[in-house]
């Protein structure tokens, strides 16, 4: 598969009253076209830095950000932020009317995305009507309403419960392949990491370099509540687990 991104020599220093933070230090790997790279590390390392430099959000200090061809890319965070006063419809279409494009075409494809998502009886609902599960379903709807090539996920389960998170991560899982993305997922969840990813990149504390790449080789690789269930598994955990473990 071709490379969809490369991150070469990438640094970040924020400058502050307190001084300089070097948050990310000489940071480099390549992400290919439809693969899904989950990266994890210690909390503070700077990973929520990395995306929003990678969603053009925050400046970087140095290095190179290389994308093959124009690439649109998609940002989900850990809080789903939807507006309290806005129909689920309205939420999801935020992103397309903020850049003009909230078109009659647009529109039937964000309904049709509510439909496949199982969440059209409440498309004109709102959100306090819905579990914080199908909020983040929303979220995700949102971003994907945009056309990103590239989705950006932020621990995006965090905040929810353990069944809901493996029932989502299926959810995701299953979107990313039938819409054809190419995925970056922070988590903080050695387990969700594995059973989603391709690779997982484990960063070390701050300032966050790369400490070792994953190559997630399962015997049968599946949906990830099934991937948990795949004897190399704890493998992979148990090598991951001791990567951050020595980082703390
Ligand atoms: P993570 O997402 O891995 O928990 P972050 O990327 O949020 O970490 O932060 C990495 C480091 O950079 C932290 O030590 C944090 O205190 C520091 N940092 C984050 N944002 C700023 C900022 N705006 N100014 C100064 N330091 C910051
Ligand atoms: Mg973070």
């Amino acid at each position: 598969m071709k490379d969809s991104l490369k991150i070469i020599n990438l640094s970040k220093i924020y400058h502050d009253k307190n001084g300089e933070t070097l948050a990310i230090n000489n940071l480099n790997f390549n992400v290919k076209e439809k693969e899904i790279v989950a990266i994890v590390g210690p909390s503070g390392c700077g990973k929520s830095t990395l995306l929003g430099i990678l969603a053009g959000l925050l400046p970087k200090s140095s290095g190179e950000i290389l994308f093959n061809g124009r690439k649109k890319i998609g940002l989900m965070l850990q809080t789903d932020s939807l507006y309290p006063w806005l129909t689920i419809l309205d939420n999801a279409l935020i992103g397309l009317e903020l850049s003009h494009e909230k078109n009659k075409k647009n529109i039937e494809k964000v309904l049709n995305l509510l439909k496949k998502y199982g969440l059209d009886e409440f498309a004109y609902k709102y959100p306090d009507s819905l579990s914080g599960g199908m909020r983040q379903r929303v979220a995700l709807i949102r971003t994907l309403a945009m056309n990103p090539d590239i989705l950006l996920l932020d621990e995006p389960y965090s905040a929810l419960d353990y069944q809901t998170r493996l029932a989502l991560s299926n959810d995701l899982y299953k979107i990313i392949k039938e819409e054809g993305k190419t995925a970056i997922m922070i988590t903080h969840d050695i387990a969700e990491a594995i059973s989603i990813s391709n690779r997982v990149i484990v960063l070390t504390k701050r300032p966050s370099t790369i400490k070792n790449i994953y190559e997630i080789k399962l015997d049968n690789k599946s949906i990830p509540t099934e991937n948990r269930k795949d004897s190399k598994f704890n493998y992979y955990y148990d090598l991951i687990w001791r990567d951050i473990d020595v980082n703390l």
